[in-house]
């Protein structure tokens, strides 16, 4: 540990951005670079604890969770202190395939688990992790490093989302030829469409990893759905192993009157839509224009944000996000010894542009919507929407009580249900014949990924469900490890 006082001496810093009122008018990522003399005395804040819960909290359970893929926190912050960047960038990378992603939009759990957050603010391991792998590329130290050896074993991998992608990079590296399928006409799974250009730049930040990866042997096939475009029993004959890597893309959706009218779309149908008219530079059919509506956005998550962002950047009239769960607290709890960060109350960055724009947080907690209001041509116009508050009923469940008397109707032309998703599509696992789990997902058991047909592995949000980046990772990780063994009888992937 290069500085130890770090900790003391310094305040946690974070890279300045560009205003909301700026960052509005292009789809550009809008976080600014640090310059590296502050990022080295961030690195020294880390105070390399004797368990640094940042990079152990998955290992011991029950725990406070920190980095899900163990990354070598307090090591890599210290070599940042030091300036030894390409030493930090080694051992970032021996955890983790794909930094630049975790570093822009993973949550970081690692630093809500730090522990100088207990009385201080926790070290900026997020920013310090993006700076040392955007120094990487810049610097040209990541090129491709194909296998030395082929196995002459063929996999498929079945969805090119985070899990998919690590799945086939280990894979790759271990000298398996991996051939990547995807349905969208772009790889990437959510990383391409999903989460919006401004979160994580699609051409300059995704497209550069995947062309890596090309590099280094694997195969990506695109405009293919497995089981519609190609049947799935093809792939069981001509590869060695099958890695599903689907995702859970199924969302949920709100059965209440009015559900028909035109103009309400799932959020991921919009968000979609809209990455593929910024990188085509220009729209199709598909494309669902906010600009100059009233927007009603239903669902208070990270996907609702991306909306608020997006209805934004179209140039929306209004817009309101509905929330029916309770504001969270703001106060950590008397009996809770761990940092609530990131559980906290704060405006993520649509809300902070709405804001802004509208003057205030657009999230309606505690409220839901009862029925939408369609005009003489089918087409939404308002939104009916209810105060709830949370009581037990018979069976000890809570259920969202509506509290009469706080009854409105909020103009709305363009409705986005932004409400979470039921798992994966089933259509494809049903072809296959897979078992599903209680909630539906593939049924593969933790950390070994089998599936309930031999050779035929899963991981991502197909097996756990609706997830994270940095979790899907993991699996990706993990499947590769275990994929490994089942084709060669032993592993050397971590
Ligand atoms: P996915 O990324 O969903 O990829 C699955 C891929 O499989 C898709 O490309 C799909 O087209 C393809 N596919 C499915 N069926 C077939 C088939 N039959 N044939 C061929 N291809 C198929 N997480 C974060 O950590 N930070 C964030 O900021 C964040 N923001 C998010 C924003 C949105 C709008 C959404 C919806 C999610 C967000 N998440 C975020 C969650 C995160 O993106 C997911 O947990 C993660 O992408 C899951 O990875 P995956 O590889 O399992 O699946």
């Amino acid at each position: 540990m290069g500085k130890p006082t770090g900790f003391i001496e310094f305040l946690r810093e974070l890279p300045s951005e560009l205003s909301p009122v700026e960052r509005v008018h292009n789809w550009d990522e809008f976080h600014l670079p640090m310059d590296e003399d502050k990022l080295r005395t961030q690195g020294a804040r880390c105070m390399d604890c004797g368990i640094p819960f940042c990079h152990t909290g998955n290992l011991i359970s029950g725990m406070a969770s920190g980095c899900p893929i163990n990354n070598l926190i307090p090591e890599w912050n210290d070599l940042v202190y030091r300036g030894l960047w390409k030493e930090a960038l080694d051992r970032l990378h021996k955890t983790n395939n794909f930094p630049e992603f975790t570093g822009r939009v993973c949550p970081a759990p690692c630093e809500g688990a730090c522990v100088l957050g207990i009385n201080n603010p926790p070290v900026t391991i997020k920013n310090i992790e993006a700076s040392i792998i955007d120094k990487g590329w810049d610097e040209g130290w990541i090129t491709a490093e194909p296998p030395a050896k082929r196995t002459g074993k063929k996999i498929a991998v079945i969805g090119s989302g985070p899990a998919g992608l690590s799945a086939a990079a280990q894979l790759n590296k271990a000298g398996h030829w991996v051939t990547v399928y995807e349905r969208a006409d772009r790889p990437g799974g959510l990383l391409m469409y999903g989460i919006p250009n401004m979160k994580l730049d699609k051409e300059q930040v995704v497209m550069r990893r995947l062309k890596v990866l090309e590099d280094e042997g694997v195969t990506f096939i695109c405009n293919t759905e497995v089981g519609k475009d190609l049947p799935a029993e093809q792939l069981l004959k001509e590869y060695d192993s099958v890695v599903l890597c689907t995702g859970a893309t199924k969302p949920r959706d709100l059965g209440i009157p009015g559900r028909e009218l035109k103009g309400i779309h799932f959020a991921m149908d919009f968000l979609t839509a809209n990455t593929k008219a910024v990188l085509d530079k220009s729209t199709n059919e598909n494309f669902i224009s906010a600009e100059g509506k009233d927007i009603a956005i239903i669902g208070g998550g990270d996907t609702g944000t991306d909306c608020v962002g997006t209805s934004i950047r179209h140039g929306c009239k209004s817009l309101v996000q509905l929330e029916i769960l309770p504001k969270p607290p703001s106060e950590r709890a008397a009996n809770n010894p761990w940092p609530e960060w990131p559980k906290v109350y704060r405006l993520d960055y649509g809300q902070e542009e709405a804001a802004a724009k509208f003057g205030d947080d657009p999230r309606g907690y505690l409220t839901t919507a009862t029925k939408f209001e369609g005009d003489e041509n089918g087409n939404v116009k308002a939104v009916h929407t209810v105060e709830v508050e949370w009581a037990k009923n018979e069976k000890g469940q809570f259920i969202p009580n509506h509290i009469p008397g706080t009854e409105k109707v909020l103009p709305a032309q363009l409705v986005l249900l932004a409400m979470g998703f039921l798992g994966p599509e089933q259509p494809l696992l049903d072809a296959l014949g897979l078992e599903r789990d209680a909630r539906s997902n593939v049924k593969a058991e933790h950390e070994k990924y089998t599936t309930s047909i031999p050779g035929v592995f899963a991981a991502g949000d197909c097996r756990r469900g609706q997830s994270l980046v940095v979790w899907a990772i993991n699996e990706g990780r993990g499947v590769a490890r275990e994929c490994d063994l089942y084709l060669m009888g032993s592993t050397d992937l971590p």
